[in-house]
C-alpha cells in the first residue's frame, strides 16, 4: 500500500538527499517544495519586486496568478526538475541570490496558501515523498510517516558551500554559513506556518551518519 512521507527541517539537513534515495527505492514521486518557494523568488526577482533591500509584496500577490509552476522527470537525472512559465529554471533557482531572498517570499501568505493547495494536489494520490518546513504539519498533517531532520549549522553550512563549489559557484564558506543561519532564523520564526516538528515526526540528526546508514535507519521505519 502506498503511502505519504513527509520531510522537514532546516536547509541542508540532507532532506533532498534522503527524499530522492526513497523516491527511487519505492517507485514513489519527489517533489521537492523549496524549488517551488524558489521558483516564485526567482520571478519576483526578474520582475524586480524583490531585491536586498526591498520587497513589493503588493506587486508579486497581484501577479501570482500568472505564475506556473510544473515539475517535468528527466530521466538522465533521475529526478523532477523545476519550470516555470515553461522556462527549465532548476539551475538557475539553486544560486546563492535566490538563497538570500526565498525566505522572506515564503513568509507570504498568499504564496504559501497558492504553493501548498498545488502540492497537495499533488500528492492526492499517495505514493509521495515532500520536502519542504511544512509538509507534515500543514501540508499532509496526516502523512502516514513524518520525518524532521537536523544537524548542525555548521555541517550544514559545509554541505551547501561544498555543493555551490562544485557547481562552480563563486562564495565564501562565510556567505554560505551567514544564508544558512539568516534561513534558520526566518523560517522558523514566520508568522504563517512556521518549521516546527510535527508531534508525531520522528527526528533525525544526520550530523553522525552516513548517507547510507541514514537510508537504511529510513527503510526501516518505511517498512514499519
Ligand atoms: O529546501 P530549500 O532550502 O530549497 O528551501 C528554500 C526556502 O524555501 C526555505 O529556506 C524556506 O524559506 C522556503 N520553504 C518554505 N516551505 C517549504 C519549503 C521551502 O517556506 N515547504
Amino acid at each position: 500500500k502506498k503511502i505519504t512521507i513527509a520531510i522537514d527541517g532546516f536547509s541542508s539537513t540532507g532532506k533532498s538527499t534522503l527524499a530522492k534515495q526513497l523516491a527511487k527505492h519505492l517507485g514513489y514521486v519527489y517533489v521537492d517544495t523549496g524549488a517551488m518557494y524558489r521558483a516564485v523568488t526567482y520571478y519576483a526577482m526578474q520582475k524586480g519586486y524583490i531585491d536586498d533591500t526591498h520587497f513589493d509584496k503588493t506587486a508579486l500577490i497581484k501577479d501570482l496568478p500568472n505564475i506556473n509552476l510544473r515539475f517535468s522527470f528527466n530521466s538522465e537525472l533521475g529526478f523532477a526538475e523545476m519550470y516555470l512559465n515553461g522556462e527549465n529554471v532548476e539551475k538557475v533557482i539553486r544560486t546563492l541570490e535566490v538563497s538570500n531572498k526565498v525566505s522572506r517570499v515564503a513568509e507570504v501568505s498568499e504564496v504559501r496558501a497558492k504553493l501548498v493547495e498545488q502540492q497537495q494536489e499533488m500528492g492526492a494520490d499517495k505514493g509521495v515523498v515532500m520536502d519542504g518546513r511544512d509538509i507534515g504539519t500543514v501540508v499532509f498533517p496526516n502523512a502516514e510517516l513524518k520525518l524532521y531532520m537536523t544537524a548542525s549549522a555548521i555541517t550544514r553550512a559545509q554541505r551547501r558551500y561544498d555543493e555551490l563549489i562544485a557547481k562552480g559557484d563563486t562564495v565564501t564558506y562565510e556567505q554560505v554559513l551567514k544564508n544558512v543561519e539568516e534561513r534558520d532564523r526566518i523560517d522558523s520564526s514566520r508568522e504563517d506556518s512556521p518549521l516546527v516538528k510535527a508531534d508525531d515526526a520522528i527526528a533525525i540528526d544526520n550530523s553522525k551518519l552516513t548517507i547510507q546508514e541514514q537510508f537504511d535507519k529510513v527503510l526501516r521505519l518505511v517498512a514499519d
